[in-house]
């Protein structure tokens, strides 16, 4: 019987037996069960089909993924005169928010309903904010609202005014269902746009909920950057827990020397960003720059020109940007197929929050203000290294832990002692027992074993001049 069972699917099982009908709990009810019996013998299925009925009846656990796909918009002009008609209106109802809200003082916030009303009022007064749809303008506020709780928690910087020229412009669209997506060709779908109507997007792949793929579109947000207006749907897809990922476990180091070294000696690294020629233009870009400024005079205001220099400086540098963002998409699966367990060094936020002098925790001079920024840039890219293995390890079935990782780079990872003289640039050779090696895996083995994972550590040196060292007394 149980041969027969052998790449059947729930369904006619349920057919074929009805009695198993009742019996069969939800955990059963997908391919789960029989993706699991196409792959053991008969002997253990047959086992495990007389032991199955004693067990519980287990709920399957659902686990709701939520994930964002940017998609690029291709509008045209007038579409794209509409989005920025919103997005500069989005701004301005932040700006209103926000002076209201700190006029006047700590003791005197409006409440939230208060500032609710407001907005509704204002869209009344002031026409062209009411170009903003108005569920558009209920999310500038919650996100007003979430930036002073992230502020209040430490996780940023208090909000701010947003200025015309140095914020990101975004409109939100909070409600899935009236986006309407649909793919009209191989390259191109399109989505309906509160206030703007129907415009196209380029179909760089699939969508949860749109078609036959399984999941729903919750909302979206456009967001504008140098190549135009991009969308960014919110999507929550209900999946199985997946089965435990049962591959090795292993340390990663953010390298100074390579970009990611792992414990087990491998190491991911990246060229530039840029190619020589690309490096080279933007050089030659900021130099203009500086001499278009140099060239204004305090009162007069930013000239067209000098803009325009802006613009083409801040595209090779979104150029880079999506370079790095796509190494470590590549970089982060290969890691998360590979490993079933991920140990991390634990950031800590504190550290992370970017000032214009470094970081909070260590604020620089002036001298130390490029030597601070790269530290924030290099913990800014962890984190979304972290950010990435989290969720691709958890729909692989493996796990990702994080450790204090106070003095890594100084120890020793054979015998545990701590030198700072063991490291010399790339390679590390130790000052006690002389184990040798690259600085960064001796870092990444550091980082497996503060997890309790990898060779345990049986044997530590005793001081000099003392007889009890745990391995004498041990025998
Ligand atoms: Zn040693």
């Amino acid at each position: 019987m149980a041969n027969q069972l052998k790449g059947f699917t729930s369904r006619t099982l349920r057919e074929e037996f009805p009695h198993l009908r009742r019996r069969l709990p939800t955990l059963w009810s997908r391919s789960y069960f029989v993706s699991s019996v196409g792959t053991v013998s008969t002997a253990t299925v047959e086992k495990y089909m007389e032991t199955q009925w004693e067990r519980p009846v287990q709920e399957r656990r659902v686990v709701k993924v939520n994930r964002g796909y940017v998609r690029r918009l291709t509008l045209t002009p007038e579409q794209a005169a509409a989005l920025d008609t919103q997005g500069h209106a989005a701004r301005a109802l932040w700006n209103l928010l926000h002076a209201w809200w700190t006029w006047g003082g700590k003791g005197r916030r409006p409440g939230l309903k208060q500032a609710d009303e407001a907005i509704r009022q204002a869209r009344v007064d002031i026409p062209w904010l009411a170009d903003l749809p108005a569920q558009a303008a209920q999310q500038v506020l919650k996100t007003y609202v979430r930036a002073w709780r992230n502020c209040w928690e430490g996780r940023a910087c208090a909000p701010e005014f947003k200025g015309r020229l140095r914020s990101r412009m975004s409109v939100d669209v909070p409600q899935g269902r009236d986006l309407a997506v649909t793919r009209l060709s191989r390259h191109v779908g399109q989505v309906r746009l509160p206030k703007v109507g129907v415009v196209r997007f380029r179909w760089s792949g699939s969508i949860p909920g749109v078609g036959r793929e399984p999941g729903r579109t919750t909302g979206a947000r456009l967001v504008k950057d140098v190549l135009g207006w991009h969308i960014v749907f919110r999507t929550e897809v209900e999946t199985g827990t997946p089965a435990p990922h049962h591959g090795p476990a292993v340390g990663i180091d953010r390298g100074v020397n390579v970009a990611l070294a792992l414990s087990d000696g491998a190491d991911h690294t990246h060229g530039s960003w840029l190619r020589p020629k690309e490096a080279e233009r933007l050089l030659r870009l900021e130099r203009k720059a500086a001499r278009q400024r140099r060239a204004r005079k305090p009162s007069e205001r930013t000239s067209n020109r000098l803009h325009r220099t802006y613009d083409q400086i801040a595209g090779v540098r979104a150029r880079a940007k999506r370079r790095r963002h796509d190494w470590q998409h590549q970089t982060t699966t290969a890691i998360a197929e590979k490993y079933g367990i991920v140990v991390v060094e634990h950031l800590r936020v504190k550290n992370m929050t970017r000032s214009a002098k470094g970081t909070v925790a260590a604020p620089g001079s002036n001298v130390r203000q490029k030597a601070g920024l790269n530290r924030v840039m290099l913990n800014e890219a962890h984190a979304r290294t972290i950010d990435l293995l989290t969720y691709k390890l958890a729909e692989r079935g493996g796990q990702l832990r994080k450790v204090p990782a106070a003095y890594t780079s100084q120890t020793c990872s054979g015998c545990g002692h701590r030198d700072p003289r063991s490291r010399n640039g790339v390679t590390f050779t130790c000052t006690s027992c002389g184990h040798a090696g690259h600085a960064d895996t001796n870092a990444a083995q550091n980082i497996l074993h503060a997890a309790g994972l990898g060779r345990v550590r049986t044997w530590s040196p005793a001081p000099v001049g003392r007889e009890t060292s745990t391995t004498r007394r041990a025998t």
